[in-house]
Order: structure tokens, then C-alpha cells, then sequence
């Protein structure tokens, strides 16, 4: 009764063509890259803050819990799904103004339904550059921004590159962070943390507010700008890599993002599971996985990052960083004309069957480049379909039109190379045992720590190997933790496994939920463990 009351109302407020409650929107939204997802009571599409503000009164009004998306494609991490079944998804992708670029300051002001690739256009006839995530052009800024996700360059840290939010409260209230409450404010996009408490990183991994409008800082494009590509032969060569990078990395002459994949993320960013090769069988036997890295040229680990500043400082860089990886890795640079120039050799060869595996090796270089210089690419969403029983196609990699079996674990790690080590001899033998192949990167998005993101791929239509996907999952994350080695992130299946050997951390952040939203309206659960809803509310299941 009050929910229909609610729908009513919504529907006066925002439209009735904005209120969506089909079955089949329902179940749109619903899917999941986990073996289930869960399922929404309706589908609100404001059009702007106003109306934002108008549903989250009504939603208090009636106790009806909402879950606001910008874009939902938090693939690997619970998708447009809320915590639990039942409540009313507030999709804000019809939000989607580019509100501002400022060439002078560097900065942009985007709505939540802004994308990776809208923007990249808007930018394409300015001097600068975003930062963009390998999720590909129809992923948000800000859905990533706030689950302080990360990129490639200099900027790779969204978080730390954002400001000036703009926050509809759960009980209506707007309030802006940074100095934006000011009225006159000239500064709010420009100086994150305003004057007083630092309210903005509270809406980030949360459930205090709607975010409705974000600044986000812009790379000016640099006079010059090389990529580089470090390799190392065998698996331990990554510890003293790992050292090697820390210290190019504190000493500012490597200023980028650096990530370091394994051979298989590398192998299965450019095709999927060899399901020929294996006679349809699972895990990859390691001599098929030996002849794949000889195929492409890879050894045990590959890693990228890049030099942007002038032609004086980038050569500088470059020197320091051969001089300091001698003996440690193979180092390689490239940029655009040295891909350029391997083009044409590949296109010269082309009548003569020559030079095939070049161009395959170009083509994986342009897809780094393209990440390096902002510009969005899907290509590293084909991991995501590495297990898929059926061909993967280029045109298509949304793990969800594809029905694709996927979980992230993300622990945090000291840059060191022991640290690598010790996770990496926790991660394999649960691989193993459970029969995946762990396709693993460690990004540097600060000097001092690295992101482990460990990919564990399925098929979904296999039930037996979605139960095996999901232990390995819960099994790997209890290890990290119980090793200290604790998630930047976590998908809507760990909420409540955050609350695991830490008390007053998660008490006040409880206490402040309970005094901005007493009754749990907004995204109950969400990065909210002693949540009481999220934890009363039998989740309402979808395959
Ligand atoms: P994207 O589509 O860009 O990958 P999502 O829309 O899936 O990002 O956002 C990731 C998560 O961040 C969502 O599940 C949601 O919990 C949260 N989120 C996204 N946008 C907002 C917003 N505007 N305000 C508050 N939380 C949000």
C-alpha cells in the first residue's frame, strides 16, 4: 500500500514515463555478473537535481529504500544491483550534462550520467586530457569516482582528483563539499577540501548521499609523451621489479599510474579461453599456457606505465628508468609515431603473409596508448569473457548482454616485492584448488601501495563451476583479510564481511548513517555492515 502510495507520487513528481516497474526493465536491471543477482522493486530516471531531491522525500515519506546508480556497470562488483532485493533503483544516467570545461584551471563539471566516452568526445577539441579507467566509453566518471576507482596517468587516483560535489541528503537537503556551500565561492572545483571537516570522501563508498554533480580535474596535454612497457621472464622477477618501481616511482621520475599484469591477464585481454586447444576441458593445462605466452611474446609479467613533460624531461626519465630496471626487466618505449611506423611495415608485409604477430603486437600497443592518453577502449573487458562458452565477439564485451561469470577481489598491498610474494602464494593454490586461471594485475595508484585486482572468471550457464567461482571468491577474501591484506573495494556480496575484526571504525560510521538517514531509506547495506535493514531483508534472488 505505502509502496504504491510511493509510486504514485514518483510518478507525479518525475513523470510516469520516468517510473519504470515492467517486468522486463525489472529484470534488466536485476542481472548480474555474480551467479545472482538481485532483483529491484522499480526504476526511477530523474531528469535532474530538483527532481533527485523530490524522490528521496517521497521515499522517506513512505519507507520505501533507494539505491541510486549512475550508469550501473559496476561489473564484477554487484553491477546496477542494490545490496538487497527489493529496493527502488534511482538511475541517474538521463542526468548527463557536461556542466563546465575550464581550459585555463584543468577542470570539468560533470553530472552522474556523464560517460568515460561523452566526455572523451567533449574534450577531443581542448588541450587536455581525462583520466579513464579500462572499463570502457559507456561506464560513468562519477560511478567510479565514487567507488574511488582508478586509471593510467598521472591522475589515475579519481578520488584525489575530484571535487566540489554537489550531495541530494537523504532527507532532501543539498549540501556541496569543498568550499561550494559558499554562495560566492570561487575555488570550489579547485581546492578539495574547502575549510573545515572534509566532507566529500563521506559520499564515497557510502550511503550518506545522492552525488549529483562532480568536478573533476584534467590533465593538461603534455608537449611530449612516451609510453613504457616492462617485461620480466619469470614469476618471481616481479619482487625485485616491484622494488625497482617503488623507488622510480617515490623519487617522482615514474609519475603515472603503473600496473603489472601476469601472462594470463595479458593472454586474455587479446583472446578468450583456447577451448580448441584444450578439448573443451578446465583449468588451462600449464603447456597450452606455455605455448600461449611463447605465441605472444610475453614472459611471466608485463607491465605499463608512462612518461608525459617535455622532450628535455621525458628523455631525462627515460635514461634513469633503463639505467634503474637493467637486469631487472626488459624495458621497451613507444609512443604514437613509433606505432605508426610499425603500421606501415605491417601493411607492407600484408601481401606477403608477413608480419602478422607485429601487428597484433601493435594493436595491443595502441589499445595501452589509448589508456595512457585518455582516450576510453573496451579491450580490456574481454578478460571479463575469458570462460565464456561462446566466441566472444570485439563489437560486443558488456559482461552483461553476454551473461558473463565475474568477481573482482582487490587488496591492498605495501609496494614491496615480499608483499607481492606472500599474495601471490595465497592466491595460487585456492586457484587451483578451485580450478580457475588467476588473471592478476597490481597497480601502483600511489608510490607507497599497490592494488591487487584479481580476476576470477566463469561460466555462468555451468552451475557447478558458478558454486566453485563463488568459494574461491569467499575463500580468497577471507585469506586477504585474515592476512591483512584488506580490499580498496568490494562487491555487494562482502558489505557485511567488512565488519570482520574491526569495531569502532564501522560503530561510527554506523552512528553517522543512523544520523543522516535514521530509517535506512538510502542504499541500505551499501559499505554499511551493521546495517539493520540490509541485514533483516531476505534479498529477493534473480539468476
Ligand atoms: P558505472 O556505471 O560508472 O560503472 P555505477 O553507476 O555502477 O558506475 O556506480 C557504482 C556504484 O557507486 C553504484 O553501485 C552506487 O552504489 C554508487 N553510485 C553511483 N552513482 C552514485 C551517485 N550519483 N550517488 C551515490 N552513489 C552512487
Amino acid at each position: 500500500m505505502e509502496f504504491d502510495q510511493a509510486l504514485a507520487t514518483w510518478k507525479e513528481q518525475i513523470g510516469e514515463e520516468s517510473v519504470l516497474c515492467d517486468r522486463a526493465t525489472l529484470d534488466r536491471y536485476a542481472r548480474s555478473t555474480q551467479p545472482q543477482g538481485t532483483q529491484p522493486r522499480a526504476i526511477l530516471r530523474p531528469a535532474n537535481t530538483v527532481e533527485v531531491c523530490a524522490i528521496v522525500q517521497t521515499a522517506a515519506t513512505y519507507a520505501v529504500p533507494i539505491y541510486p546508480i549512475s550508469r550501473g556497470r559496476n561489473w564484477g562488483y554487484g553491477d546496477a544491483c542494490a545490496v538487497t532485493g527489493g529496493q527502488v533503483i534511482v538511475d541517474l544516467s538521463r542526468m548527463n550534462r557536461i556542466l563546465e570545461i575550464n581550459e585555463t584551471l584543468a577542470y570539468a563539471v560533470v553530472e552522474p550520467g556523464v560517460t568515460q566516452g561523452q566526455l572523451y568526445e567533449a574534450l577531443k577539441s581542448t588541450s587536455l586530457w581525462m583520466d579513464v579507467t579500462g572499463a570502457g566509453p559507456e561506464t560513468s566518471i562519477l560511478g567510479n569516482t565514487l567507488e574511488r576507482g582508478f586509471g593510467h596517468t598521472p591522475y589515475g587516483d579519481h578520488y584525489q582528483m575530484s571535487a566540489g560535489y554537489e550531495v541530494v541528503l537523504p532527507d532532501g537537503r543539498i549540501l556541496t563539499t569543498g568550499f561550494g556551500h559558499y554562495d560566492e565561492a570561487k575555488a570550489t572545483y579547485l581546492y578539495k577540501a574547502g575549510v573545515g571537516p572534509a566532507l566529500d570522501g563521506l559520499f564515497t563508498q557510502s550511503n550518506l548521499g545522492i552525488v549529483t554533480r562532480m568536478g573533476v580535474w584534467l590533465l593538461p596535454k603534455p608537449a611530449c609523451m612516451q609510453g613504457v612497457v616492462f617485461s620480466v621472464a619469470d614469476e618471481a622477477g616481479i619482487a625485485p621489479l616491484v622494488e625497482a618501481l617503488r623507488e622510480l616511482r617515490l623519487s617522482g621520475i615514474l609519475q603515472s599510474t603503473v600496473h603489472i599484469g601476469n601472462d594470463l591477464r595479458v593472454i586474455s585481454s587479446g583472446s578468450q579461453y583456447p577451448w580448441t586447444e584444450t578439448n573443451g576441458k578446465t583449468p588451462l593445462p600449464d603447456p597450452v599456457r606455455e605455448a600461449l605466452c611463447r605465441q605472444l611474446n610475453i614472459g611471466a609479467w608485463t607491465g605499463s606505465g608512462a612518461l608525459y613533460g617535455t622532450h628535455h624531461t621525458v628523455a631525462a626519465a627515460r635514461a634513469e628508468i633503463k639505467r634503474r630496471l637493467r637486469g631487472i626487466a626488459q624495458v621497451q618505449f613507444f609512443d604514437e609515431a613509433l606505432l605508426e611506423l610499425g603500421r606501415t611495415v605491417v601493411k607492407v608485409g600484408q601481401p606477403f603473409g608477413m608480419f602478422k604477430q607485429l601487428g597484433d603486437r601493435i594493436a595491443a600497443a595502441q589499445s595501452a596508448l589509448d589508456l595512457l592518453t585518455g582516450v576510453p577502449t573496451t579491450r580490456y573487458l574481454k578478460g571479463a569473457g575469458w570462460r565464456s562458452p561462446n566466441p566472444v565477439q570485439d563489437n560486443n564485451l558488456d559482461p552483461l548482454e553476454n551473461g558473463w561469470g565475474l568477481f573482482w577481489l582487490a587488496p591492498v598491498l605495501p609496494m614491496t616485492g615480499e608483499a607481492v610474494l606472500e599474495v601471490l602464494d595465497l592466491v595460487k593454490p585456492e586457484f587451483e584448488r578451485y580450478q580457475f586461471e588467476p588473471q592478476i594485475t597490481f597497480s601502483a595508484i600511489n608510490p607507497r601501495s599497490l592494488c591487487g585486482i584479481i580476476t576470477i572468471t566463469y561460466n555462468k550457464q555451468n552451475l557447478v563451476e558458478a558454486e566453485q567461482a563463488t568459494r574461491c571468491y569467499h575463500a580468497l577474501f577471507d585469506q586477504l583479510m585474515q592476512q591483512g591484506y584488506i580490499p580498496y573495494r568490494v562487491g555487494t556480496q562482502s558489505m557485511q564481511a567488512l565488519a570482520q575484526g574491526s569495531q569502532v571504525f564501522w560503530d561510527v560510521a554506523h552512528q553517522i548513517k543512523r544520523s543522516l538517514d535514521p530509517d535506512e531509506i538510502l542504499a541500505p547495506g551499501r559499505y554499511s555492515p551493521l546495517s539493520v535493514s540490509a541485514i533483516s531483508t531476505t534479498p529477493l534472488t534473480h539468476s
